[in-house]
């Protein structure tokens, strides 16, 4: 029998307009991009150098770091002028003062995320607004549930999703009103439900590009699932043009978290995919301990391949078939299949010792 054929479902992406940060484009069609940001203390230099260093070598494509005080701003001049963010594009997140934001823009960073609410509104974001655009620097407007403008609340009795929409509207308004066009939105929510209902709302309203997250998602197991939810929704609807996972964990994990997201959806190709079944009465080896063996050989790599590694022959012929490789376990032997027929058939004593040098002849190719 030949492979199977996957279902060609293609997702139609909502019309964004199209703005720039640093040399990435985001948003008109761009593919969405995976940002994280830095946890690393900005005033522990060889911590925050090689939390930088780690997520551009992973992928990473926006890094965010957070301004929290004028020495931050010095801290951030230096990474700056050692060139660590010639490959990627930094974003100051400012909170509460108008002139951190104007400082950090100075210092020349490619965007800062700012919510327009507690910076004072008015002169004082006209004032930043006027600087970015002075450097040609884009401006995220970073809406939060956990806090949105007093006077909007209270205007909409409470209710969560009304005053999110309002305040990104409005905040739009300020933005167009000023003549700058250079920004994107997020509006994000700690429940995923809230998440959803907010953006597929603000999606109908606006082609200004959206930043998507799940905010304060948790640790690891339970923020990975609830972005996943969250983003994987409204991504498959068409809606989002870049994404953070926020996690409780190192930042890489975010970045890993948030490929494998876009990779499920094939939004993006993102290096090695595996199948491996959940095992059951019927499994005769450790397959926990195999497929962790498997996910060791394959990490950094960045070939686009599908791996499976099955526990018997109930679905392993199957699924190893479609992969380009796979194992399939029986009850002495292993099958190992390369691009859909059988290679050969081992003992399971050695097969992992042929997947292994099959994979490289692979990776090389
Ligand atoms: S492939 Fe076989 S071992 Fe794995 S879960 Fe299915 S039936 Fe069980």
């Amino acid at each position: 029998m030949d492979r199977l054929l996957e279902i060609d479902m293609k997702i139609q992406r909502k019309k964004t307009r199209k703005i720039k940060l640093g040399g990435l484009e985001i948003g008109g069609g761009s593919p969405v991009s995976v940002q994280s940001m830095t946890k690393s203390k900005l005033s522990n230099t060889s911590a925050i150098k090689s939390e930088i260093k780690e997520l551009i070598d992973c992928g990473c494509e926006v890094i965010r770091i957070a301004i929290p005080d004028k020495e931050a701003i010095q801290d951030l001049k230096k990474l700056v002028d050692d060139k660590l963010f010639t490959d990627i594009p930094v974003v100051a997140d400012i909170h509460f003062d108008y002139r951190l934001a104007l400082e950090s823009i100075k210092a020349g960073v490619d965007g800062i995320r700012i919510n327009p609410g507690n910076i004072g509104g008015g002169e004082r974001t006209a004032k930043v607004v006027e600087a970015a655009k002075s450097k040609d620097i884009a401006i995220r407007i970073g809406i939060n549930s956990g806090s949105i403008d007093k006077k909007i609340l209270k205007k909409n009795k409470g209710i969560l999703k009304s005053s999110m929409v309002e305040s990104a509207m409005e905040n739009i308004r300020i933005m167009e009103k000023l003549g700058f066009y250079n920004f994107k939105i997020s509006a994000k929510a700690s429940s995923v439900l809230d998440t959803i209902s907010v953006y597929r709302a603000i999606s109908e309203k606006t082609q200004v590009p959206l930043h998507l997250g799940v905010t304060e998602a948790g640790p690891m197991f339970r923020g990975s699932i609830k972005s996943s939810v969250g983003l994987g929704v409204l991504l498959a609807d068409g809606i989002g043009d870049t994404i953070r996972v926020s996690l409780t964990e190192r930042s890489p994990e975010e970045v890993r978290a948030g490929y494998l997201i876009l990779s499920s959806l094939k939004l993006r190709a993102m290096g090695v995919d595996i199948i491996s079944c959940p095992t059951c009465g019927r499994t005769r080896v450790d397959l926990p301990e195999i497929v962790r063996e498997v996910e060791s050989m394959t990490v950094g790599v960045k070939n686009d391949l599908k791996l499976a590694v099955m526990g018997c022959i109930v679905n392993g012929p199957g699924e190893a078939k479609n992969a380009d490789l796979g194992i399939a376990f029986g009850k002495d032997k292993a099958a190992l299949f390369l691009k859909g027929s059988v290679l050969k058939r081992v003992s399971k004593n050695i097969i992992i010792d042929e997947f292994r040098e099959e994979l490289k002849k692979l990776i090389e190719t």
